[in-house]
């Protein structure tokens, strides 16, 4: 009985299809999704302007008035009325550390402490209740928050921290502060000599004071217990729900571990990736993926891979980006080239190895003669292998020499940058660097003047994942500081459409994926968001409160503020 009750509705199932097929033979299918009575921003010349949207499947098939899109309506579309708000593609971050960002999530906060009392107080607290054997880590302190600033040293916390291990990173990630027992696990000594592009900071006596500059933090993370699979999967789950609550639709991580994009493709697997994800490992690792013969952007529309990441210089605030001229106020600190550039050959070589396998190369790189360095580097690979569509990118591109702007535009060069930085480093970048250096510091106005390609993203956990907060920082540069009302060098200030155009189509670029993604066209993949108020039509300063009511990846909801839903 039960077998013959099966059969029977098979075929009713399968005489239903026949006439839904009948049907559709002679009508276009209906959507499964319309937003309607939206004001939409495609961020696509041919149709700026709409105020519907249809999805069918994962993919836009409809963008119009709410008329056009109507036709696309059937018994079964589900239809969100947008009650006149902005609808934007979703957001692509150009430069995230999604897994670090996650762990943040959960990390100490050190980052608003205002002073050194603040900071030591939060880690003797957090100590407390640190299960034995855990490390305190993250933090992202800012001594320049604090009066009097001063860089702290390892007697601030030890007497709070005797049993728990601690190295608190600062919030550039160049630097970090251990405590005594973290140095001790690590075998740092004041016999220990400072490695390649890395520096153990030292008291008069020549003992470590704690703090570790770049390649010196290497020490303490060979000592660190990795995490865990499955708390990987738990830090890259609230990563997901963080980055759906704020419109985040697609991320680049740099620096992914191989053990990072396993996780992502066990979500991929369960269907619970609801962010798009590029993943680009260290260029350290370029044999691994130069064997695989994969290229670039290799992959599927939820994860791709096939970029490295490669590191040129430090970081402004730890003194440690590489420039022409010395830092003011530090001697002839003039910052420090990588240890992946020493020697410069080193990185030419894995540079050349990467492009004849066609990877992309994603590079870090801040100081001015760390840009003109890896530019020349890129020069030499075109030279080499001839031209041809591989979209170099520089990240940060912070601070430029006047001669390299043309040159980035000729060599084609995307310029994959952070705003938010912008209104952060603008506190103390002039008293760093100067006026003349700091006048081409985030020159993004000068950069689309002369055709380069701008990508936007945040590099979280450094800074906020949340888009606004890099959407105001483009378009107002006012400081964190709140001395520059009216912008920091306001002559590089963008349009909200040329920011919202480099945090989509530009990332999308960066990563390509303009055909697929990037804008609200018939076609792409259906991600966008709904937001609670229209930045182009409010006040510059009022857009890094707006919030999100809506993100939609791949024709689903994965985010609603009004399902309270995080
Ligand atoms: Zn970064």
């Amino acid at each position: 009985m039960p077998n013959k009750l099966c059969a029977c509705v098979v075929r009713i199932g399968f005489s239903l299809w026949l006439l839904a097929a009948g049907v559709l033979a002679q009508s276009k299918p209906a959507a499964d999704l319309i937003i309607t009575d939206a004001k939409i921003w495609t961020v696509d010349k041919a149709l700026p302007n709409a105020q519907a949207v249809a999805v069918l499947g994962d993919r836009i098939v409809g963008v119009g008035s709410n008329a056009d899109v109507d036709a696309w309506r059937g018994p079964n579309t589900r239809v969100i009325d947008a009650k006149g708000k902005l609808l934007l593609p979703g957001f692509n971050d150009a430069h995230v550390h999604f897994v670090s960002g996650g762990m943040q999530l959960t990390n100490i906060q050190l980052n608003d402490a205002t002073s050194a009392e603040e900071f030591a107080r939060r880690i003797g607290e957090r100590a407390k209740i640190t299960p034995k054997g855990e490390w305190i880590q993250g933090g992202n302190w800012d001594e320049t928050k604090w009066t009097p600033p001063n860089m702290p040293t390892r007697e601030l916390i030890d007497a709070l921290t005797p049993y728990t291990p601690v190295f608190v990173s600062r919030y550039d990630g160049h630097m970090g502060l251990a405590n005594s027992l973290a140095l001790k696990l690590a075998g740092i000594t004041a016999r220990t000599p400072d490695p390649p592009g890395g520096t153990i900071v030292r008291d008069a006596q020549g003992n470590p004071t704690g703090a570790l500059k770049d390649a010196a933090t290497d020490y303490i993370d060979k000592v660190i217990p990795p995490l865990s699979h499955d708390q990987r999967v738990n830090i890259v789950q609230r990563a997901l729900a963080h980055a759906a609550s704020l419109g985040v639709t697609s991320v680049q991580h740099m620096v992914a571990s191989y053990e990072d994009i396993a996780v992502y493709s066990e979500l991929l697997q369960r269907g619970e990736l609801t962010a798009r994800i590029y993943a680009a490992p260290l260029i350290t690792h370029v044999d691994d993926q130069a064997k695989l013969g994969i290229g670039h952007a290799f992959g599927g529309p939820y994860l791709r891979i096939g970029a490295l990441k490669a590191f040129a210089d430090g970081s402004l605030g730890s003194g440690t980006a590489y420039f022409y001229e010395p830092f003011l106020n530090q001697g002839n600190n003039r910052g420090l080239l990588s240890d992946e550039m020493q020697p410069i050959s080193l990185m030419r070589d894995r540079y050349m190895q990467a492009d004849a396998a066609g990877l992309q190369i994603c590079t870090h790189a801040i100081g001015d003669e760390g840009i003109s360095t890896i530019l020349d580097l890129y020069a030499d690979v075109i030279k080499a292998h001839g031209e041809s569509d591989r979209r170099f990118r520089i990240e940060h591109a912070q601070h430029m020499a006047a001669k390299d702007f043309e040159r980035f535009a000729q060599l084609h060069v995307i310029a994959s940058v952070q705003p938010y930085h912008a209104i952060d480093d603008g506190r103390f970048a002039e008293s760093h660097i100067g006026h003349d250096r700091a006048s081409r510091t985030y020159a993004f106005r000068t950069f689309l003047d002369h055709g380069v390609r701008l990508a936007f993203g945040t590099d979280w956990e450094v800074a906020p994942l949340n888009p606004m907060l890099g959407l105001y920082a483009a378009v107002t540069r006012a400081t964190l500081d709140g001395k520059n009302p009216n912008g920091w060098f306001p002559e590089q200030k963008l349009t909200v459409a040329e920011s919202v155009e480099a945090y989509t189509m530009g990332s999308a670029y960066a990563e390509f994926q303009e055909k697929e993604k990037g804008s609200i066209t018939a076609g792409k993949l259906a991600d966008m968001v709904l937001l609670s108020d229209d930045i182009f039509s409010i006040a510059p300063e009022k857009i890094r409160d707006v919030t999100v009511l809506k993100t939609v990846v791949g024709g689903r909801l994965v985010f609603d503020a009004s399902a309270g839903s995080k």
